[in-house]
């Protein structure tokens, strides 16, 4: 193996100018070039004990993958990233690696780790630009499984199977793929042109994708299973019902939840003038939460024009749930900061339209249950703020759609679908994973439930094909 490159830091991804990429919805960064991707990959140090592996939900190959870049070999490393991953461009831009394989980097202990994610994006960017998509060549099994939802985890799931040779049919809801991907995560994040064809792949591979599906209203799980011919379901719905505060003025006009602000710009393009989606372009924005949902949504306000946005959060930074970067990259562009606030109630005029915004300054206490410091009020601290937008972005539940027209499927207290290691619920043949049983978590996580479903599905079917065979003989 030739000599590691031991420059500290990690190759670094060039990137709109902040003034210039907070007005448009194009990608923020450009991507590695060939030669930055050899440099950056030739700082990897081959570790034999592979820690990095570990922090990957899908077990990505990653001394293997890297090791094929510093050779030049980018097509090969596509194929070992593919060999456990079906969405690698996806990945390699919105997975939080500093809490994952990037975590456990030997070279992270002292210094930047690896840069693993970008080489990902780097090899599904080189694969896409150099070659044409074609069909895997798997021979049927013979097997039906159905899928609902088709978001990362559906996806995963449903590509791992139709490698088995199943006959693979994702049911969706919306009228376009993807899930989060395609509704929730900004173009200038995620560009809808990968997600499609990071889809049109699978359904190459001859996973069928029926769109405009509503499961629960159209079908039931039970007809799939008795009507429809499926042996299996894997119910991959996610965690689309957003929560609100439950304050004076939440039923305004100019109040919306971060999906729906979301799914009008990402999935019914209500930027671009060419499509007739409504939606409210502000000249003072108020987002409320402090997650990855809220730094999207703010700016996306600002992209859409706003002159001011603000996050409104209860905590500091320092508690703060969303990505580093994604902080780093919103204040970049101007995003504003209210840290410490929170909104007592949202002002309206006589028409019912948001005018501004009462908050209260905070102060954080003791560690509460999660952790982290409790924000607790300042007396007398009240102060208004002009906002004629308000985005709530505090988190999403499941849908109890499913849950209400699957009997016997258990569930937790707040919707989450309750499963055992194998990702099996409690009625037979159904299976779940994602967001549907976790709550909003990760890409990552909903690809590496959808992976272990496959995998119990795979075994459930086959014992139940050789219990038939027994018998027959
Ligand atoms: P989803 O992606 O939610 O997909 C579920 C699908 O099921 C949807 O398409 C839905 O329409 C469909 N569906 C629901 N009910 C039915 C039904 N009854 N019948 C048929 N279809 C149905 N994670 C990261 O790792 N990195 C990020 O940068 C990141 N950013 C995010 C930004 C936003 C704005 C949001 C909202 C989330 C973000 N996440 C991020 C979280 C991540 O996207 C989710 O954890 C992930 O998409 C969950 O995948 P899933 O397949 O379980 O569900
Ligand atoms: Fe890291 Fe995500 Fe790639 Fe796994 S899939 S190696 S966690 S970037
Ligand atoms: Fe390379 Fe880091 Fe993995 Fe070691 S831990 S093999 S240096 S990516």
């Amino acid at each position: 193996m030739a000599k590691a490159n031991m420059r500290p830091d990690k190759v670094e991804m060039p990137a709109q100018d902040p003034k210039v990429r907070a007005r448009n919805f194009d990608e923020v960064t450009y991507g590695y070039t060939e030669e930055m991707a050899v440099e950056e990959a030739s700082r990897c140090l081959q570790c034999k004990h592979r820690p990095c592996v570990e922090g990957c939900p899908v077990n990505v190959q990653i001394p293997e993958f890297i090791h094929l870049i510093t050779e030049g070999d980018f097509e090969g490393a596509y194929q070992k990233i593919l060999e456990t991953n079906v969405l690698p461009a996806v990945c390699g831009r919105v997975c939080p690696q500093e809490t994952q394989c990037e975590s456990r980097c030997v070279r992270g202990i002292k210094h930047e780790p690896v840069g693993i994610g970008r080489l990902e994006r780097f090899v599904a960017d080189y694969h896409r630009a150099h070659s044409n998509p074609v069909a895997a060549k798997v021979e049927s099994n013979g097997h039906k499984v159905a899928v609902i939802g088709s978001g990362p985890s559906g996806l995963s799931c449903a590509g791992d199977l139709s490698k088995l040779g199943y006959e693979v049919v994702i049911f969706e809801s919306l009228q376009t793929g993807g899930g989060v991907l395609s509704y929730g995560i900004p173009e200038f994040r995620l560009p809808k042109s990968i997600v499609k064809e990071e889809i049109k792949q699978l359904e190459l591979d001859g996973v069928k994708l029926e769109t405009n599906m509503v499961v629960g209203r159209i079908l039931s799980i039970d007809e799939l299973l008795h009507d429809y011919g499926f042996e299996a379901v894997y119910v991959a719905s996610g965690a689309g019902l957003p929560k609100f505060l439950g304050i004076a003025g939440e039923n305004g006009v100019g109040v919306y939840s971060a999906n729906e602000y979301l799914t009008r710009t990402n999935l019914m393009k209500a930027y671009d003038d060419n499509y007739d989606t409504p939606i409210r372009k502000s000249k003072n924005v108020a987002v409320i939460g402090g997650g990855n949902v809220a730094m999207d949504a703010a700016r996306t306000a600002l992209r859409l024009g706003a002159e001011n946005v603000y996050i409104v959060y209860r905590r500091s930074f320092a508690e703060m749930p969303a990505r580093q970067e994604e902080v780093h990259h919103a204040q970049e562009e101007g995003i504003q900061f209210l840290n410490l606030n929170n909104p007592v109630e949202i002002n309206l005029d006589e028409h019912g339209e948001v005018v501004g915004m009462t908050l209260i300054r905070m102060e954080l206490g003791e560690p509460d249950s999660s952790g982290r410091r409790r924000p607790e009020p300042i007396p007398g601290s009240q102060h208004d703020i002009e906002v004629d937008t308000v985005i709530v972005s505090l988190g999403t539940d499941p849908n109890p759609l499913i849950k209400a027209t699957t009997p016997g499927l258990d569930v937790t207290n707040w919707g989450g679908i309750i499963v055992n290691d194998e990702g099996k619920t409690s009625r037979d043949a159904v299976y779940a994973g994602g967001d549907a049983v976790t709550g909003a978590a990760t890409v990552i996580s909903a690809m590496g439930a959808g992976k272990v479903a496959a995998a119990s599905i795979d075994r459930y079917i086959m014992s139940k094909e050789a219990e038939a065979e027994a018998e027959a003989n």
